[in-house]
This record gives structure tokens, C-alpha cells and sequence, in this order.
């Protein structure tokens, strides 16, 4: 069964954004196409290993269609999803992640330095 096919010829590759030994279409070259590529892919669920299994079935029909010359259809909202969560990686760089982190745990910090203060002067008012 299909991993991913290509979204010109139809021939079966392994990950969608592989270029395609067949006909050469490379889906990297455009996001647009990078896009439609990831969705003639199981890359399209990636959170579900069932419907994953069943897509690659799918893919198998769709890869015969696309040989005998019709167009691939692509739901919109399917394709603002990929697109959205393509974004998302690009944007997580790893100076980003860092600074994400560094935000998210920052308040923690605080309370923990705002604690130690008052502790601080706890024992110094007690004079221990
Ligand atoms: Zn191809």
C-alpha cells in the first residue's frame, strides 16, 4: 500500500515531500505543492494511526486515478490545516523554543525567588 503518492504521475513514493523518482516532480520547489504533497500522503493524519492505515488504501485508488489522467481533489479545510501546522514547524526554531520555555517557566522562577526572599529575611528577623 501507498505511503504517499506523487501528485503529478501518481507513483507511489515514501514520504510525501520526497521528490518523485518517475517523474522527477520535486514538491519541495513550491509550498503550494509541498502542501498537496504532504496531503496525498499518511503525513495528512499524522495523529492517527488507524485512519492513517486506512488513507493508505485510498492512496492506492488515488495513485490508479491520477495515472488514467484525473486531477486530484483536495479539501480546503484539510489544506489550511496543513498549511497552518506547516507554518508552525517553521516558526519553532530552536532560539524560539528556548525563548518559549525560558516564558512558560519565568512566573516559577519568580515565585520561587520571591520565596526564597521572604525566607530570607525570615531568618534574618528571627536572627537565626
Ligand atoms: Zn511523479
Amino acid at each position: 500500500m501507498a505511503k504517499a503518492i506523487c501528485i503529478r504521475c501518481g507513483a507511489k513514493k515514501p514520504k510525501g515531500l520526497n521528490r518523485c523518482r518517475s517523474c522527477g516532480l520535486d514538491p519541495k520547489s513550491d509550498n503550494d505543492l509541498a502542501l498537496k504533497s504532504v496531503y496525498l500522503s499518511i503525513g495528512r493524519f499524522t495523529e492517527d494511526e488507524e485512519r492513517q492505515q486506512l488513507y493508505e488504501r485510498e492512496l492506492d485508488a488515488m495513485s490508479q486515478s491520477i495515472r488514467e489522467g484525473t486531477v486530484p481533489e483536495f479539501a480546503d479545510a484539510d489544506l489550511q490545516r496543513l498549511a497552518r501546522e506547516r507554518e508552525l514547524v517553521k516558526a519553532l526554531t530552536p532560539k524560539r523554543a528556548a525563548y518559549y520555555l525560558f516564558r512558560t517557566f519565568l512566573p516559577a522562577f519568580l515565585l520561587l525567588g520571591i520565596l526564597y526572599a521572604i525566607m530570607f529575611a525570615l531568618k534574618a528577623y528571627l536572627g537565626k
